[in-house]
């Protein structure tokens, strides 16, 4: 399988969340287009190339320190060093300098060290008497001086294909010479909701209607800057209109992202509706709590990703499993989640078999540092208003039936 993956494919039963990862990562392949940015437009873009330096990092010998370049040699045995000021080099200036031997050069950090000069005496170790300094302790060669490709030299690897351009990165890249970098093209991305009870946010709700907060989260969820996102709105239950606007999503993106019809109701109608147009689907029925189940599929270039209708159920397989396979299929290079290791502050009762995302709020910090976790409500797929409460998600092993107070477990920080 293209991600090196050699977990089984069965269809129909219920799988790990490493598995469902696994499965889901393989089947979403990374889009190989490139486009040239300038360095500034290619803040929070994805490299497409390993980059390498294209000069010494430093480029030259230059001053760590504000103070005085000394040649050690001119020094002879003294208790006091005393010495003419022959000269005076800032940061930006061009470094080259005839100054008789025995005298020493004024010099600000950043400014070149003439070839000939192999130490810096810091001004603080300096008294300065009409003209010249006097310093106690010898300079070590080489003192305070960053040499010439210290840092990188040029040819040297500075990250790899596949990373998003932070500030870091970007700073990398700026002092390793890139004017302009080769990036993946945005992914495109669409989204809608489905569901006959939805209404959006400010309008009058009738009998058994509820507001769309799915879309929003989604919303929240794909602002990146490697996305170009098209939102379709809401779409009711009615199979015809859906899927005319999965087969539209379907020409014209490379990921498609909706939420609810994906259980096994009458009117769960997606993982159909994907087949009926042309496409596959894989539904993936994961032990993982909330959110069990979470299809995807493909129509043509077009990664299919339908998430539970619950909110948090959404949040939650979104988190673990959908960005996963998003991120693949940006051609971000994987970088597993980080949790932290954190302490119940309270027992635990579950029932066993599914590894669960609990919402958890840190009501203090252990003496060695680590989150004390406060568990909330246990039942909870719906509850959007809670999970905006919490400060991460605990993961609870799928066979853990009684854990006592005081446990250590992983958390998932927001
Ligand atoms: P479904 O997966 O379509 O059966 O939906 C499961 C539950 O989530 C139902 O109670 C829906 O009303 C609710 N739901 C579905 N979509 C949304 C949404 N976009 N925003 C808020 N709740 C939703
Ligand atoms: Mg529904």
């Amino acid at each position: 399988m293209a991600d090196g993956c050699g977990c089984d494919r069965h269809a129909h039963m219920y799988l790990s969340v490493d598995e469902a990862l696994c499965r889901g990562r393989s089947a979403a392949d990374p889009i190989t287009e490139t486009e040239t940015l300038p360095l500034a437009a290619a803040i929070g873009r994805i490299l497409a190339r390993d980059c390498f330096s294209k000069v010494n990092m430093p480029a030259f010998d230059n001053s760590a320190m504000d103070g005085y370049a000394v040649r050690t040699a001119d020094l002879g045995d003294a208790a006091l060093f005393q010495m003419a000021v022959a000269g005076r080099i800032a940061a930006g200036d061009s470094g080259s300098h005839a100054a008789p031997v025995g005298s020493a050069l004024r010099i600000f950090t950043g400014a070149p060290v003439p070839s000939d000069y192999d130490a810096i005496v810091m001004q603080e170790d300096c008294d300065v008497v009409e003209g010249q300094i006097r310093f106690s302790r010898r300079p070590k060669p080489g003192q305070h001086i960053r040499r010439a490709g210290e840092d990188l030299h040029a040819g040297a690897p500075i990250l790899r294909r596949g990373c998003e351009i932070g500030p870091r990165e970007v700073a990398a890249l700026a002092s390793a010479g890139y004017g302009e970098v080769v990036v993946l093209r945005k992914l495109k991305v669409a989204i809608f909701s489905t569901g006959s009870e939805l209404r959006q946010p400010g309008e009058p709700l009738g009998p058994g209607q509820i507001y769309n907060s799915n879309r929003y989260m989604l919303l929240a969820l794909l602002q990146k800057p490697w996305i170009d996102l098209t939102d379709r709105g809401q779409v009711e239950d009615d199979p015809e209109l859906l899927k005319q606007v999965l087969l539209d999503a379907t020409e014209t993106s490379d990921l498609i992202i909706t939420t609810g019809g994906v259980s096994v109701g009458d009117e769960d109608h997606m993982p159909r509706l994907l087949t009926e147009i042309g496409g596959v689907t894989d539904v993936m029925k994961v032990a993982m709590k909330p959110g069990k189940p979470i299809i995807f599929g493909r129509r043509g270039r077009a990664l299919y990703i339908g998430l539970p209708g619950n909110p948090v159920s959404a949040f939650v397989t979104w988190q673990i499993i959908g960005s996963q396979m998003m991120a693949r299929r940006a051609g971000l290079h994987h970088t597993p989640q980080a949790a932290v290791q954190a302490v119940l502050s309270e027992p635990l009762y579950r029932t066993a078999g599914r590894q669960e995302y609990r919402p958890v709020q840190i009501d203090g910090y252990t003496p060695d540092g680590r989150p004390r976790l406060r568990l909330m409500e246990p039942s909870y797929s719906g509850r959007v208003a809670l999970l905006a409460q919490a400060d991460g998600l605990a993961i609870i092993p799928a066979e853990v039936t009684e854990y006592p107070e005081g446990q250590g477990l992983e958390l998932l920080q927001f």
